[in-house]
């Protein structure tokens, strides 16, 4: 959403509601908040700019947050002021927000998903689903460890190996959820114009956005039901419903889509460690999640301003996974293929990624 300043908040009430009632006029009718979001005032802007008719026009998705509930009265609470926030007697969709491993035992203890549960049979929630950036085996226990109607991944064609990746996703599928993708631009950085993936996209005859090259990719997927992508101006919103209209299973063809492997064998090379994510290095004594460190630290080092891998780090990783528990034993670096010094870098990874 357009906010006041360079911060996440204050939104700006004014240009977020045109930009967001032009997207429902457009054809929109999926939203996505959390109570986290917008450092906390996304829901209730969302429930303002419903006003006037427009909330029959869209599906409301939003989430349990563990940043926001502390025990199960937190989580019975939370649903009640969200239905306030959204100025709604229903939520559309709800979901367990960024499930991790160390989110998922706190859901399980207090009960989270039998209050959601109950809800539903009182028909202030309609479809029940979680939202994860966990890696594959960990997302697949998930699919199998409770009913949903819907999961929401991060997918987009650079990162289609990491957290549940294209295997994951297909997963779900099979298992009758639908698909929800998010990063579909990887926060904005496979939208920039200065990133070594533009000789690729140079090769082609298309004068697609890098932008468009990635909505294509995953619309290509017949798995994938629905693609966020946050849009704060008018013109991003026209692009993108452009691009989801001329999108669809099977319309990239074997040349574009061996460009967009060119495109991420770019990225790949371009980042500061040269690790492949092949997980050689694994398991590490001490829990560390080598690959995703250095994924995300690459990511960061990538960035422009806002930091996704920085905010994974800090807000979507399990504490006994992060790069601060090495302890420089130096297993790893024995079974890594690309001679990655892993222990050294490991402190400094933490360092450059961590809000502590
Ligand atoms: S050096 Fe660090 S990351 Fe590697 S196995 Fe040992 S503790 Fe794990
Ligand atoms: S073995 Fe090396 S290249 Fe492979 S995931 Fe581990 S650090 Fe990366």
């Amino acid at each position: 959403m357009p906010v006041v300043g360079d911060g996440y908040s204050p939104i700006d009430d004014r240009a977020a509601t045109s930009v967001l009632r032009h997207a429902i006029d457009k054809g929109i009718n999926y939203l996505d908040t959390a109570p986290t979001y917008h450092d906390g005032t996304s829901e209730g802007f969302i429930g303002r700019a419903l006003q006037d008719g427009y909330r029959e026009k869209v599906s409301i998705a939003t989430k349990m947050s563990r940043k926001v509930v502390d025990c199960r009265e937190d989580c019975r609470l939370l649903i009640h002021e969200q239905l306030g926030r959204l100025r709604t007697d229903h939520i559309d969709l709800y979901l367990l927000h960024n499930v991790t491993k160390d989110s998922w035992r706190f859901f399980e203890d207090v009960g989270a998903l039998d209050l959601i549960e109950r809800a539903r049979d009182r028909g202030e929630i309609g479809m029940v689903g979680f939202s994860s950036h966990e890696e594959r085996d960990f997302f697949m226990e998930l699919v199998d460890s409770h009913d949903w109607d819907f999961c929401q991944i991060q997918f987009n064609y650079a990162d289609r190996g990491i957290q549940a990746g294209a295997e994951g996703m297909s997963y779900a599928a099979s298992k009758g959820l639908e698909v929800v993708v998010m990063e579909p631009l990887k926060g904005g950085m496979l939208s920039r114009d200065d990133l070594p993936y533009m000789e690729a996209f140079a090769g082609s005859d298309h004068d697609w956005s890098p932008a468009e090259w990635s909505l294509r990719w995953i619309w290509d997927h017949p798995e994938v039901s629905v693609v966020l992508s946050g849009m704060n101006a008018h013109a991003q919103v026209d692009e993108n419903c452009r691009v989801a209209d001329e999108s669809g299973p099977g319309t990239l063809g074997d040349d574009e889509l061996r460009i967009l492997d060119r495109a991420k064998e770019a990225l790949d090379r371009s980042c500061n460690i040269p690790c492949t994510a092949c997980g050689y290095c694994l398991p590490c004594p001490q829990g560390v999640q080598i690959p995703r460190m250095f994924t995300l630290f690459n990511n960061h080092v990538l960035s422009t301003g806002h930091s996704w891998g920085g905010n994974m780090y800090n807000f979507s990783t399990a504490q006994d996974e992060k790069a601060v528990n090495c302890i420089s034993c130096g297993e790893c670096e024995e079974r890594c293929p690309q001679d990655i010094k892993i222990s050294e870098l490991m402190p400094m990874v933490h360092r450059e990624l961590s809000s502590d």
